[in-house]
């Protein structure tokens, strides 16, 4: 085995890693007496030591102003949602007016389509990728249907044209291009859940913008997992949510872009709530709404602050170490995880990924060979010795290390399980 896929090498490149002090300020669930190897940032991030002190902050406050937190306080709770948005547009590549932390993803995508599907008879198509995460689908299909038209009609979806289900960037061309004069909105992903495939999101929001038509993007997968320039990119929105790569815990408040050439348009459609109405004017509870600028003014509601908190705590680690430094750790951990599973346990597992790494961010999606009930047994096997990763009907397990808090060793403590449960 070459030199650098040496356990030696990896244990190297931790001591020298300049972001191997991050791993401590994270609590790493527990295996026997020792730590479990956490490759499920992907799904959900791992608890920041200063998550707690945050919610706390918030139960003190609670506890000794009362109604008066909302105005005073270390954090006052009337503007608390902007304590997060400079870190926030700093990870998304927005200005801070672009971006707001309201609701979940899934509500999110549907106001977002409330302001930017909007169908005409000549004009009445989505664009998606086939096999979308399903609330992408489900909310795609219940806002045409809430226009009035037939999906049947109305929803194109765009198939897998490469071997391992993912699509070329000539295929998404090609169906903007053929279905141009037709398409309302193009909805893309930034990463695809399934295969780990990231998308050159400059691109498609260009050519969706030179066809006239309206485009968002759902970066569940990508925030805090690739570097995102939304605001040079140009899409109309993004939406995302902050407990995968963004460590904010279960069900964390989510997160939504609207670029800044939508902000004084006061004739886009939007369904309205007193959060959204502009600032200084909102507690003259007039009956009229008047959006607040930028993308404050899709919120609805005061936001759930205890569900805010621990993106405070979050969003702080990613301001300390970047996401460039944290996108340069990310590229050699997740290429060295290839090189290990195409050099140890080819026999065992095949990389679905691009092979590509400007296709993919910190997730390998693995297909198990020999089936699904192989794949179970392994992806239990690795449960049990406290290797986690998350499992894909029929056979794939993904393993995405994150370069927050894993390390080059974790990537040898997988493969050599996956070699011993193989007997290799
Ligand atoms: C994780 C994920 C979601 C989850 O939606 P919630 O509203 O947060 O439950 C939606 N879409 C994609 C693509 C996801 O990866």
């Amino acid at each position: 085995m070459s030199e650098i896929l040496s356990r030696d090498h990896a244990l190297a490149l931790d001591a020298a890693d300049p972001l191997r002090a991050l791993r401590r300020q994270f609590l790493i669930p527990r295996h026997g007496s020792g730590e479990q190897t956490y490759f499920v940032g992907n799904s959900l991030g791992l608890q920041p030591r200063g998550a707690q002190d945050m919610v706390k902050e918030v139960m003190q406050q609670w506890a000794e102003l009362a109604v008066e937190g909302h105005f005073t306080g270390p954090t006052r709770w009337l503007n608390y949602h902007r304590l997060v948005s400079t870190q926030l547009a700093e990870v998304v590549g927005a200005q801070s007016s672009e971006v707001v932390a309201m609701n979940t993803l899934s509500v999110n995508l549907h106001l977002m389509m409330v302001s930017f599907y909007r169908p005409t008879p000549e004009r009445p198509v989505i664009l998606m990728e086939a096999g979308a995460f399903p609330t992408d689908r489900h909310a795609v299909e219940a806002q045409i249907r809430f226009h009035g038209h037939d999906p049947a009609q109305c929803l194109v979806e765009v198939q897998p044209d490469e071997p391992n289900g993912t699509i070329s960037m000539a295929a998404i061309e090609a169906a903007i291009q053929a279905h141009g004069p037709r398409l309302a909105l193009v909805l893309w992903p930034g990463v695809q859940y399934r295969t780990g495939q990231a998308f050159d999101l400059q691109s498609i929001a260009a050519l969706a913008r030179g066809k006239g038509a309206r485009v968002g993007f759902d970066l569940a997968h990508s925030v805090g997992n690739m570097p995102l320039q939304l605001h040079d990119w140009a899409p109309d929105f993004a939406v995302w949510c902050h407990y995968k790569y963004l460590n904010s815990g279960p069900g964390a408040v989510a997160g939504a872009f609207v670029h800044e050439r939508h902000h004084r348009d006061a004739g886009l459609p939007r369904f309205a709530g007193w959060w959204g109405h502009e600032e200084s004017t909102r507690f003259q509870m007039a009956p009229q709404f008047v959006p607040a600028a930028g993308a404050e003014g899709w919120q609805l509601s005061n936001p759930p602050i205890l569900g805010l908190a621990p993106l405070r705590a979050s969003l702080a680690l990613f301001e300390q170490a970047g996401m460039e430094a944290l996108r340069a750790k990310s590229l050699r951990l997740t290429g060295m995880l290839e090189a290990l599973v195409n050099t140890r346990v080819p026999q065992v597992l095949e990389v679905i990924t691009p092979a590509d790494p400007a296709q993919r961010g910190c997730q390998l999606s693995l297909r198990v060979s020999g089936g699904r009930a192989r794949g179970r047994a392994l992806f239990e096997h690795l449960h049990s010795v406290g290797v986690l990763g998350d499992w894909r009907e029929p056979d794939v397990i993904r393993i995405s290390p994150t370069p927050l808090y894993n390390r080059y060793q974790d990537l040898h403590h997988f493969v050599d399980e996956v070699e011993a449960w193989a007997g290799l």
